[in-house]
């Protein structure tokens, strides 16, 4: 009789990577030279999300590996952590044609296999990394600069998480001081993912209404 063999979250993590690796739900796809998936822990507490591979990220297949990608790996080396300790997804999971900003249909389209990424690693916290990923996944238009280093709790993925929105690290390449705020917002995350977080609200499921007997209608 053959063994019945368990799934590891790695093995269903590395299935789905496999199925986005053919996604042709958008017209980046004609444009990639491949789709960069996400890499890092299958089990990690902690998740980052950018918005969209660039130049490097494209011809590697590896998220963030390029000048912000460098920059986040110090971020993270300054709390102690190796990005193979976290795992680091994007919004989009091709790049956009030189680097332009994701438009509404392409996140549209790719967001399904962020929220089964989110459902398969079960991270305690999510770091959203810039706009386009703070404001996918707080659902509101808030931008980054007044939402920043600010957690809160929220549904993904059908699991209660840390929601922490952070400026993205290519900001700090262009604006120097910005490196100050993110050092400081990073170093809460030892702290955030050491806390508790409340299970879901039980959804409010209304008192079935009694079915008549017998169809009055009949009579
Ligand atoms: N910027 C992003 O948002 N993601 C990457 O993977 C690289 C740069």
């Amino acid at each position: 009789m053959a063994a019945v063999t368990e799934l590891t979250r790695a093995d269903e993590l590395r299935a789905f990577g496999d199925v986005v690796a053919g996604c042709t739900k958008c017209a980046l796809a004609g444009g990639r030279t491949q789709v960069v998936f996400g890499s890092g822990d299958p089990n990690a507490d902690l998740m980052f999300v950018g918005e969209a591979p660039g130049f490097h990220e494209d011809k590697q297949g590896v998220p963030f590996v390029g000048a912000a990608g460098k920059l986040l790996e110090q971020l993270l080396a300054g709390i102690g952590l190796a990005r193979e300790q976290v795992y680091i997804v994007n919004v989009l999971k091709c790049r956009p044609p030189g680097n332009r900003d994701p438009q509404p249909d392409e996140i549209e389209a790719c967001e399904g296999h962020l929220w089964r990424q989110i459902e398969l690693i079960e991270p305690r916290v999510v770091a959203t990394l810039g706009n386009f990923a703070t404001k996918l996944l707080s659902g509101r238009p808030t931008g980054i600069t007044r939402v920043h280093g600010q957690e809160q709790e929220t549904t993904l993925g059908g699991r209660r998480v840390l929601l922490y929105p952070i400026y993205h690290p290519a900001a700090a390449l262009y604006t120097p001081r910005m490196l100050e705020v993110l050092q400081s917002d990073f170093a809460r995350l030892p702290e955030l993912l050491g806390r508790d977080v409340a299970p879901p609200e039980p959804l409010y499921v209304p008192p079935a209404v009694a079915e008549p007997a017998v169809q009055l209608g009949l009579f």
